[in-house]
């Protein structure tokens, strides 16, 4: 048993904002006892003869002796008191971080801005005094995501267009996506679903879930449910396992997917008791999200290896992105670091036409140079789907950079990673070739 979940407890002290927004129930519910969404507390008094198994890199070990001088490494390492001490507010970062003042001016409250929200374990991983750190770029606002493109939308994928009932996105046939939270432990500044993400008005509960439940017990050629948010794995156990439960009893479901981004900025959440509950619901996928090859730390390497430990197979998922991964450098490293924490790259995303976010994006040139640079260079395995994921629902597209040059009578003619020219012989008509020979 992991020995977070030995430890004597004390309360967490959230803010009521904090509480309604994610862990308090909607009135109404049936059938749900009055603490579901309540958190396990945190603490420190760790029983006899347990021992903590949860890595502390120095860079964090530093950032807590400094910065939470009465924390213990037993505390840090628990991803409640992480959440309870999520940094979201100026007063706060400013302490951690040597702010540029365009990043002071960014960070004034603003309507319909998609808040600012960085666990301390995230935060010690920023470097303090440079703002073009990649992981810094991530997650810390600055101005430029207030200069709105004429191509940006706050959905540009449409997704609310293709949502036969609140939080549940039905657009391929067999598959839906499930938004059941809108709570992540740090926002990404690039979030698809910045429109909805961290706002307490379209806050979910189980009050939706019940409609896209029935939803998708009603729809028999659902047999995929992607389970996202938000972050799903920042809600309790037992929450996520009525969830699980839910979707489990419904004969057609086959797979169930869960997309996350907690082992790279909350890995301490992946603690042996959610393993050992996520895997009752095999045959169960999850999609992690990360960045670049500096979240791949101990602590998110240990969190990897508990969740493949569990049988569940990770998939990588991945925005390219302007500054922060678009090198060849940067991908080869941060894909090959997946491989080794056993997560296999699936997918590289041109980064979606959201609002505020033409800082990020590249250029699809760039993209597809990229992805030459990284096929035949290393492992097959490290090479995700490059995909532009269609405005207005038209959805997931591969991008391929071009090997086929052309045909030459009965011969096809290829360009290898190297750049050299290949010819392999492919008669138009292989048959009508042979007759005619025969003939
Ligand atoms: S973890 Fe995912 S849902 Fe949450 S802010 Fe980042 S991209 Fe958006």
């Amino acid at each position: 048993m992991d020995d977070i979940f030995e430890l004597d407890v004390e309360p967490p002290a959230r803010t009521a904002s904090d509480r309604e927004a994610f862990f308090v129930p909607k009135p109404g519910l049936s059938g749900l006892a009055p603490d579901f969404f309540a958190p396990a507390p945190t603490g420190c008094h760790r029983k006899k003869n347990s021992k903590s198994t949860f890595p502390l890199n120095p860079k964090s070990a530093a950032f807590l002796a400094r910065h939470y001088p009465q924390a213990k490494p037993c505390q840090w390492n628990q991803w409640h008191w992480q959440l309870k001490h999520r940094i979201t507010s100026l007063s706060v970062l400013e302490t951690v971080l040597d702010l540029t003042a365009d990043e002071r001016k960014a960070l004034q409250p603003g309507k319909d801005m998609l808040p600012m929200a960085v666990t301390p374990y995230y935060a010690s991983l920023l470097d303090p005094r440079d703002p073009k750190q990649p992981l810094r770029r991530c997650v810390i606002p600055t101005m430029d995501e207030h200069r709105i493109l004429p191509c940006e939308e706050g959905d540009p994928l449409g997704e609310e267009q293709d949502s036969p009932v609140p939080g549940l996105v039905h657009r391929y046939p067999d598959r839906v996506l499930f938004l059941v939270t809108d709570f992540c432990s740090t926002y990404c500044r690039y979030c698809t679903r910045s429109r909805r993400v961290g706002k307490r008005e379209t806050a979910q509960g189980p009050g939706r879930w019940e409609a896209a439940l029935r939803y998708i017990g009603r729809t028999v050629q659902v047999r995929d449910v992607l389970i996202s948010g938000g972050d799903p794995l920042t809600m309790p156990d037992h929450a996520l396992e009525y969830l699980l439960q839910r979707i489990r009893a419904i004969d057609h479901v086959e797979i169930i997917r869960i997309g996350t981004k907690v082992p790279m900025v909350l890995p301490q959440r992946i603690t042996a008791s959610l393993t050992h509950m996520l895997k009752r619901y095999h045959p169960l996928f999850i999609s992690i999200h990360s960045a670049h090859a500096e979240e791949l730390t101990p602590e998110a390497a240990l969190a990897c290896s508990r969740l493949a430990d569990a049988g569940i197979p990770l998939g990588g998922q991945t925005v390219l992105l302007k500054g922060i991964n678009d090198t060849i450098a940067a991908l080869t490293s941060l894909f090959q670091g997946q491989l080794r924490n056993r997560i296999r790259p699936y997918y590289l995303y041109q980064c979606d036409q959201v609002r505020g976010t033409g800082h990020f994006r590249t250029s699809v040139n760039t993209g597809l140079d990229l992805i030459r640079g990284l096929r035949g260079h290393t492992s097959g395995y490290a090479v995700p789907h490059y995909v532009v994921d269609l405005p207005r629902g038209g959805g997931k597209t591969p991008l391929c950079p071009e090997y086929f040059q052309g045909r030459d009578r009965d011969e096809l003619i290829f360009k290898n990673y190297a750049g050299e020219l290949f010819r392999v012989y492919d008669p138009a008509d292989v048959f009508a070739s042979q007759k005619a020979g025969a003939a």
